[in-house]
């Protein structure tokens, strides 16, 4: 058994290559094998940029509210307690609604040493979902 204690990691700031607005990353979680974890908060209209996940995500939202939308999907709103599910290479993006902040813990596995694949920016037209 290991427990690693509460405060143990400082918070790390979203870097603005991958984030749009301010986005804290806490308790980096690694385990033996591929799987991966971490809390993101999202302050108001922050988000990520477009990516997609060699093996998909899943996201648990634990407090605020926050947006979601899949390549060719609707903006969607997401809550705590709901659990989204990314497949392998569906392009996406989540965030915080415009009004109020969201945090959600991030499990991903990686492939080859990488979870994530990085794309463009999501523009304000894509947030604000009115294309
Ligand atoms: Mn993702």
């Amino acid at each position: 058994m290991k427990i690693t204690k509460a405060g143990s990691a400082a918070s790390a700031k979203g870097p603005a290559e991958y984030f749009t607005g301010s986005v804290r990353v806490d308790a980096p979680f690694s385990g033996s094998g591929n799987l991966s974890a971490a809390t993101v908060t999202f302050e108001p209209g922050a988000r990520t940029a477009w990516h997609t996940h060699p093996l998909g995500q899943t996201l648990l939202v634990v407090a605020g509210l926050g947006r979601v939308q899949r390549e060719g999907g609707p903006v969607e709103e997401i809550r705590p307690g709901d659990i989204v599910w990314f497949e392998p290479g569906e392009k996406h993006w989540h965030g915080a609604s415009p009004e109020v902040a969201m945090s959600h813990v991030a499990i991903a596995e990686a492939l080859d040493g990488k979870a994530v694949d990085w794309m463009e920016q999501v523009t304000d037209e894509d947030y604000r979902g009115s294309k």
